[in-house]
């Protein structure tokens, strides 16, 4: 039996992470260093060298002010798909906010990659037993997959007695 394995990133910047929401303020994103186009770069260089090919969760607020890195990604054979816009985790939304954030998103990464849109990956695996409608509006908004549930147990996210295989 041959075992197939799945290459993801998440694209977004130091500042955006879980773990500083406690310390860094979102109004002061747009004023900090940015290091995600030089990351993902370093990223695409190991990945030709290496020949894998990945899926690259994308925020749509790293997307808008860094388009050339999502033609980078499309153009290296990636697959492009959402991170949603801001980081915003979908267990803090009501279902039309987490609406207006997932389709704003893939319309703004397909309208610079050029290329559809279907997977979607919460923010910090953000969907689990309490938010579980939000996979009907991903369906509606055009997602075919989501990469969201954690089957593990977490302070912060997962689902223990999710199935570990695609499900
Ligand atoms: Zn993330």
């Amino acid at each position: 039996m041959s075992v197939r394995n799945a290459m993801t990133v998440d694209v977004e910047d130091y500042f955006q992470v879980q773990a500083f929401a406690h310390c860094v303020d979102r109004a002061s994103w747009d004023t900090r260093p940015s290091r995600v186009e030089r990351n993902v770069d370093h990223i695409l260089a190991q990945f030709e060298r290496a020949n894998v090919h990945a899926t690259f969760f994308t925020l749509g607020w790293v997307a808008e002010r860094h388009p050339a890195i999502v033609r980078r990604i499309v153009a290296a054979g990636h697959e492009l798909a959402s991170h949603g816009w801001d980081h915003t985790r979908a267990d803090s939304q009501e279902p039309e906010a987490f609406r207006q954030d997932v389709r704003r998103t893939r319309a703004v990464l397909e309208d610079i990659g050029g290329v559809a849109v279907t997977g979607y990956r919460a923010a910090t695996f953000s969907i689990g037993a309490r938010n579980q409608w939000a996979f009907a509006i991903l369906r509606d908004e055009g997602y075919r997959y989501s990469s969201s549930i954690n089957p593990i147990a977490h302070d912060l996210y997962g689902m223990p007695d999710a199935p570990r295989v695609p499900f």
